[in-house]
């Protein structure tokens, strides 16, 4: 039996349950298909989202699938794993769970609102302590840690304008070069770090140092002769993973796509829609800098604008059907 929507929403995060939430009031039979893992779910809190700052980020996503609910909105738990375009989009899914199954979904629409990955650098101890006190935006959690003592590592020269920015939140910060080299720093670098008082200390990181399960260090690698294996107290880490923008399901349908020092996103227009026709994008699938509240504007853009170009389309067919 075929199951037809008149959209399907891959990715139940931020982005997608907001545009399935117009889609739903908008009446457009709409299936969500959700893997169950957004991005932002090491982090205990959500903040910046103006009249949810500091809601668990579960929580907030938990709302959103009960609102959508209430227009009738179907959400699987399932991945989408494959992707053709014909007549209409055919999305199969994994299977898995009792109502997922393997099977094939097929829809007019198609957003694709999978989110990206965190690349966390490969330091022992990174991953467990992320979002906890190893975080990688101070927009996000600098608030709750003002005014201590800050560690940032560097991986690319980019760290240096991650240092800058967190001496917002405290003064006490100190930059590990880690896998920059010193000469990489330019003299603007320098005399601005200098300004800020940030101390900045050459040589790779080797670890974390955690006691009590709280973050108190960063040691370095090597012997002692040149501070090799000296840690350094620290409460807090800043770091700036590798974004890996989930966008697998959009080069399979030919999106096309372009390249940013964060990653590689599909060219959209103003409202999402990707350069295939029917096929949408939203939050971190279409860029890196979309925060929880960016991602639900995203979501919201693309699901009125979908409704709009279904009604035309199906307009247009009836247009033509008179004259034919
Ligand atoms: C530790 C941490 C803390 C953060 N804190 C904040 C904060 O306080 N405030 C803030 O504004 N932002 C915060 N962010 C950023 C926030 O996570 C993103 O802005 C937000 O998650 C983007 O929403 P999204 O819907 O685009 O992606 P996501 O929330 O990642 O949702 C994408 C969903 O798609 C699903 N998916 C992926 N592929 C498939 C597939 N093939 N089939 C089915 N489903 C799929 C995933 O399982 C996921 O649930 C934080 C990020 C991190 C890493």
């Amino acid at each position: 039996m075929t199951e037809k929507y008149e959209v399907i929403v891959v990715g139940g995060g931020t982005a997608g349950l907001s545009a399935a939430l117009v889609l739903g009031r908008a009446r457009r039979r709409t299936l969500v298909v959700e893997a169950g893992e957004p991005r932002n779910a090491p982090a205990a809190h959500m903040h910046g989202y103006l009249s949810r700052d500091g809601m668990p980020p579960a929580e907030f996503l938990a709302a959103g699938r009960a609102e959508i609910a209430r227009y009738g909105v179907e959400l699987v738990h399932d991945r989408a794993v494959d992707v053709t375009k014909g007549e209409d989009f055919a999305v199969r899914l994994a299977g898995g769970t009792p109502s997922g199954g393997g099977r094939t979904v097929h829809a007019r629409q198609l957003v694709v609102a999978t989110g990206l990955k965190d690349e966390l650098p490969p330091v022992a101890g990174l991953a467990e302590r992320f979002g906890r006190d190893v975080l990688h935006c101070p927009y996000c959690h600098g608030w709750e840690v003002r005014d201590r003592a800050f560690g940032v590592l560097a991986t690319t020269p980019m760290g240096v304008h991650q240092a800058l920015i967190v001496t917002q939140w405290s003064k006490d910060v100190t930059l590990f070069l880690h896998t920059v080299a010193e000469e990489e720093l330019t003299d603007e670098d320098r005399r601005r770090l200098g300004a800020a008082g940030v101390v900045v200390v050459p040589g790779e990181v080797a670890g974390l140092v955690v006691e009590d399960d709280r973050l108190t260090g960063v040691r370095l690698a090597g012997g002692t002769s040149s501070g090799g294996g000296r840690a350094y107290d620290r409460e807090v880490l800043f770091v700036a993973p590798r974004a890996v923008p989930q966008t697998d399901l959009l080069t399979r349908l030919g999106a096309e796509m372009s390249e940013t020092p964060f990653g590689t996103y599909p060219v959209v227009d103003g409202r999402g829609l990707t350069t295939v026709p029917g096929l949408w994008a939203a939050g971190n699938a279409s860029g890196f800098a979309e925060q929880v509240v960016n991602a639900a504007s995203r979501g919201y853009r693309a699901g009125a604008a979908i409704n709009g170009e279904l009604l035309m389309a199906d307009l247009d067919m009836a247009v033509a059907g008179v004259r034919g």
